[in-house]
């Protein structure tokens, strides 16, 4: 394939339409680029029901997009948020965040995953450039100068057929089938799998359901407050969503129930006994909310976290997301990362001096520069901020404890770190638009070397 002069008449493939595939596409349209197909399994967007924190720095890269003020007006503006004791409902502490919009430029809001990704989609629809390919799979995935795949529709009467393409970008998720060519490619078996015995269960109480006894729950649906209640190796944080119209809930708990049954996402559907009996030393409030769900609805994810790879980039492929960083979610960053990811794809494939394909490797080099360490220091994070909510008792347990007794007092870090004012700082105050623009030059350069 003889490659295009002008990086924006660059044919360019995207694996998967979730959070980093539809932002990929939406940044890339915006920036210029004229051929992006995106390639997804699934017959639609197919998201499931289930809140999601839209951090401000997941927030400024949305509205640069021009999709923010949509996917806001549908979410919750979050003013503060309480640690509990799981068992009693006792407050350990209340972190106040009414000066999250004044400090980041954004507020710090919940919504419905469906709203964040409609609203990308929704974006994605206003450029002819995209096109999409819903319901086929990727497969076969060539990882070279002049990547190529098979794209297999599931309407068997359509046969598949080969797909090459300038750029590749591999935004298919935690079992990402662009990540094990590319390992496999570069001589490497599969990437070390990290054991989190951890799973999750995701509830949704509607506002219509609600029983009038249950005021207390009322209260923390037309709340701005996320709510996490914790116990040893389990905890539960909670916020209300969709213009207050949902309460949503979120596990974590051991694994023991999920077993090793899998599917495509990790997801199993789970007894309501099982989940019942895992909280059942919570306290009444909360027996009362799990109590709503209904039987035969209950689905539990498996949290997954993998090794640092040694590289997202090969050749003109490179990988986003969840493909490369998958993150647990006590720091509500997943999401987040894949969409920065995205949005800094634009911005050093758009500087290119030219389309050829040193060009793009370099391009996804310095992609890789600006991403990898921030979303590694992330994950870590995220890992770190989960052992210490889900602390049994002994030593680190009471010294946990401490920091959140002098908390009541106004001093000090915060044990959950989603809630602790320097870690916001370093991810809220990251503009990763800004840092790929001003440095592009400076790790495109250096990716020649
Ligand atoms: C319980 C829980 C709570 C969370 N809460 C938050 C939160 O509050 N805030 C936050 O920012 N993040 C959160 N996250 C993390 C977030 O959900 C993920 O990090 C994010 O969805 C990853 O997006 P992605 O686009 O990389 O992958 P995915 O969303 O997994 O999308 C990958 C897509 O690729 C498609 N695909 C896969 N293989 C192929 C193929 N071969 N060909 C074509 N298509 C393919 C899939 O069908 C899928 O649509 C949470 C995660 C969990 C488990």
């Amino acid at each position: 394939m003889s490659q295009p002069h002008s990086p924006y008449d660059l044919k360019i493939a995207i694996l998967g339409a979730g959070m980093g595939g539809l932002t990929t596409a939406l940044a890339l349209a915006r920036a210029g680029f004229k051929h992006i197909d995106v390639y997804e399994s699934a017959s639609d967007l197919g998201f499931v029901g289930a809140g999601i924190q839209l951090a401000p720095n997941m927030a400024r890269v949305l509205d640069r997009l021009d999709v923010w003020d949509g996917i806001a007006a549908e979410a919750v503006d979050i003013k503060e948020t309480s640690v509990r004791v799981g068992s009693t409902n006792d407050e350990l502490a209340h972190v106040d965040l009414h000066d999250i919009a004044s400090k980041y430029a954004y507020p710090h809001m919940v919504g419905h995953r469906a709203s964040l990704a409609n609203g990308l989609y929704k974006g994605c629809l206003l450029h002819e450039s995209i096109r999409f390919h819903f319901a086929t799979t990727a497969s076969d995935i060539n990882i070279s100068s002049t990547p190529s795949f098979t794209a297999t529709p599931r309407d068997s009467s359509i046969p598949a057929y080969k797909v090459t393409a300038d750029v590749v970008i591999g935004a298919d998720g935690i079992k990402s089938a662009t990540r094990s060519a590319m390992l496999s490619a570069l001589g490497i078996s599969e990437i070390g799998v990290q054991d989190t015995q951890q799973a999750a269960y995701r509830i949704m109480i509607h506002a219509d359901q609600l029983r009038s006894e249950d005021s207390d729950i009322k209260a923390l649906l037309e709340s701005n407050k996320v709510v996490r209640w914790i116990g040893e190796k389990r905890h539960i944080i909670a916020y209300p969503v969709s213009n207050n119209k949902i309460y949503n809930l979120s596990t974590t708990q051991p694994d023991t129930n999920f077993a090793a049954a899998t599917n495509a996402t990790y997801t199993t559907r789970g007894s309501k006994e099982a989940m019942m009996r895992v909280f059942g030393d919570f306290c009444p409030l909360v027996q009362r909310m799990l109590g709503y769900v209904s039987e035969g609805e209950v689905c539990e994810w498996k949290l997954r976290c993998h090794d640092r790879l040694p590289t997202w980039v090969s050749g003109s492929v490179a990988l986003v997301g969840d493909a490369c960083h998958p993150t647990l979610p006590h720091l509500a960053q997943g999401a987040a990362q894949a969409i920065e990811d995205g949005a800094v794809l634009a911005v050093v494939l758009g500087r290119m001096p030219d389309g050829s394909a040193g060009s793009v490797h370099r391009a996804l080099k310095a992609y890789e520069m600006v991403r990898k360490e921030r979303a590694y220091a992330l994950v870590d994070m995220a890992a770190a901020s989960g052992r210490a909510l889900h602390l049994g008792d002994g030593a680190a347990k009471e010294e946990r404890d401490k920091q959140f007794a002098a908390l009541k007092q106004g001093r000090g870090p915060v044990p959950d770190k989603w809630a602790d004012a320097d870690v916001q700082k370093e991810i809220y105050g990251f503009d990763c638009v800004q840092e790929a623009e001003e440095r592009f030059g400076e790790y495109f350069e250096k990716a020649s070397l």
